[in-house]
């Protein structure tokens, strides 16, 4: 699987990604707030402070929402199809956009309980981080 990858990685997005490189999944945690964060930005999005640090999220996540792509949205997803985009509630309660892999889309479902799992990293150094059932 070659997906599109993230691109360069800015200053404040850079430690989530060289993280995944090693197989973890970085979430930020407000240090004012003390409420959990993803994506990777440079002011808490529930309170404004930039009093954030960096934590390990545990992996395991249930399912959102979810949509079964049946045509590819980009060319360097031809042949993956069918395939899940979902979005996850990670158990620290950020939301994660990601795939649901390693079962038939159709057995996706609403509340379904994830787990993280990554693709291999790319030539970027990079891995994407992606859910499969538990
Ligand atoms: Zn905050």
């Amino acid at each position: 699987m070659s997906h599109p990858r993230p691109g360069r990685a800015s200053v404040v997005t850079r430690p989530f990604w060289e993280a995944t490189a090693e197989g973890r999944f970085l979430i930020q945690r407000c240090g004012a707030c003390h409420k959990a964060a993803f994506y990777p930005r440079p002011a808490c999005p529930h309170c404004g402070s930039a009093e954030l640090g960096w934590e390990d999220a545990c992996g395991a996540a249930t399912v959102h929402t979810f949509s079964i792509a049946r045509r590819p949205t980009h060319p360097k997803f031809t042949g993956d199809e069918p395939y899940v985009v979902a979005i996850v509630e990670l158990a620290e309660g950020p939301h994660v956009t990601t795939n649901i892999v390693e079962c038939d889309p159709d057995d996706v479902w609403i509340g379904m309980p994830v787990e993280l799992v990554f693709d291999e990293v790319g030539d970027d150094g990079y891995a994407l981080a992606l859910f499969r059932p538990t």
